[in-house]
């Protein structure tokens, strides 16, 4: 029997789970420029989190949850996004109390969606949240921190496109419009259905028909109450004073149920349509107060983590690419084998990569691992180095080769190490 990953995941080994794990990381480290502290919440959750959160109008919620029962019988179910599980999270453990108001997590999300290039059925996403905090220029620092993610990992051209949601005052007379108004139309079947449960969603229905139908009708941005028309315009003039370009999009609804004000994408240069979004959020300021928090408004994003590692390969980023090159040791005897692994301990502890080569084989064999490992430096511990407490140390590159004393092998080797600690991808196997 041949075994494959499931229908719609995906296995990520080197050189894309390196280059990933390094992204990660330096998106990491602008998040903690920006006052956000690391959060791991569960990978399932109990169902009604997901239910009472995303809408139980809502695609993820009636078509797209991995739910099942425990062997308790309790309903779980698999993540499909990360802000409820936060938000659950950030009342359970009262963090507010805490005064953490800033939280980030990466993770696997799962949504049972027909897989194709840049969606799947797992995937993972790098997502951030900020509670407690309601002034219009967080909306805009929140925006201007995704790009600056985008920008440390090396991506350019994304556009920033945005509307507003309006709030639990305004968004249930704009939908009950919006049914009156299209009660007739000749929408496609889905956006028949949706304007009973979830009438918001027709506008970003990607028909060409339904689009050309609800063209006509007024958009909630024209429909907000006072005061979400004074945010959403707050929100302009900052993104405007930072300088940072944006697109009015009246159509931009987003899926989920929970979002209130604010809601933006950052989009993929020059891809229309479907998976063209890289990531995006919102402002969602009545969730803690549905989940039994205080009322705390809160707003969020999350990267889609496949999207922006694709992008990554087609703007040709390689500054997170090649693997890191070994310094090899060759040991042609078990005293060899020791020696080697006494030196390496501290070379390691010190952040230089290290293999030892314990398969017992000849040099010539030794060697050819070596070039295949890519290696900087190969370290050679034959009988006579040992007998002479000596050590040969190779470069790989310039295939120059020098004969130091044991006790001054770990200082030569870190320093020829630094001079090319990674290169180019991996030499091609078999390669002598
Ligand atoms: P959402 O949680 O739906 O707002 O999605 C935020 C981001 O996660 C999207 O912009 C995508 O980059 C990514 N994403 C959502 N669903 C999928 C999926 N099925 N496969 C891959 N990426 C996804």
């Amino acid at each position: 029997m041949e075994y494959r990953a499931p229908k719609g995941t995906n296995d990520f080994f080197p050189p894309r789970s390196t280059t990933l794990r390094r992204a990660i990381s330096a998106m990491s480290t602008v998040l903690e420029a920006y006052g956000f502290e690391p959060l791991e919440t569960p990978i399932f959750e109990e169902t009604p989190l997901f239910v009472r959160t995303i809408g139980d109008a809502t695609d993820v919620v009636q078509k797209e949850m991995y739910t099942f029962k425990d062997k308790g019988d309790r309903s779980i179910t698999l993540r499909p996004e990360g802000t409820a599980g936060a938000v659950r999270a950030y009342v359970e453990n009262h963090l507010d109390q805490l005064a953490i108001s800033r939280l980030f997590y990466v993770g696997p999300m799962f949504r049972y969606e027909r897989p194709q290039a840049g969606r799947y059925r797992q995937f993972h996403q790098l997502g951030a949240e900020i509670f407690g905090e309601s002034h219009p220029l967080v909306d805009v620092e929140v925006i201007d921190l995704f790009l600056a993610m985008c920008t440390t990992v090396g991506l350019t051209g994304l556009s920033v496109t945005l509307n507003s949601v309006g709030c639990a005052e305004c968004r249930p007379a704009y939908a009950q419009k919006l049914q009156e108004m299209l009660k007739d139309a000749p929408l496609c079947e889905t956006c028949k259905a949706r304007l009973q449960s979830n009438p918001m969603r027709v506008l970003d229905c990607k028909n060409g028909d339904c689009r050309s139908l609800t063209r006509e009708v007024p958009t909630l941005v024209e429909c907000l109450c006072s005061a979400c028309a004074e945010y959403h315009k707050a929100v302009q003039s900052g993104l405007e004073a930072m300088g940072i370009p944006y697109t009015n999009d009246p159509r931009l609804v987003r899926g989920l149920d929970y979002y209130t004000r604010t809601a933006f994408e950052i989009l993929i240069p020059g891809k229309e349509g479907a998976q063209n979004a890289v990531g995006g959020g919102g402002r969602y300021d009545r969730l803690v107060e549905q989940l039994g928090g205080r009322p705390t408004p809160a707003i969020g994003f999350a990267i889609g983590l496949e999207r922006l590692q694709l992008l990554m390969e087609q703007q040709n980023v390689t500054r997170f690419t090649g693997r890191p090159r070994p310094v090899y040791f060759l040991a042609s005897s078990e005293a060899g084998q020791r020696v080697a692994m006494t030196i390496a301990g501290p070379l390691r502890r010190a952040g230089v990569p290290v293999t030892v080569d314990l398969s017992g084989g000849n040099f010539k064999k030794q060697f050819k691992n070596a070039s295949r490992a890519n290696a900087r430096v190969a370290v050679i511990l034959g009988d006579d180095e040992l007998t002479r407490s000596e050590v040969a140390i190779k470069d790989m590159d310039t295939q120059q080769q020098q004969v130091v004393p044991l006790d001054q092998a770990a200082e030569r080797i870190r320093s020829l190490h630094e001079q090319g600690a990674s290169g180019p991808a991996p030499a091609a196997p078999g390669r002598e």
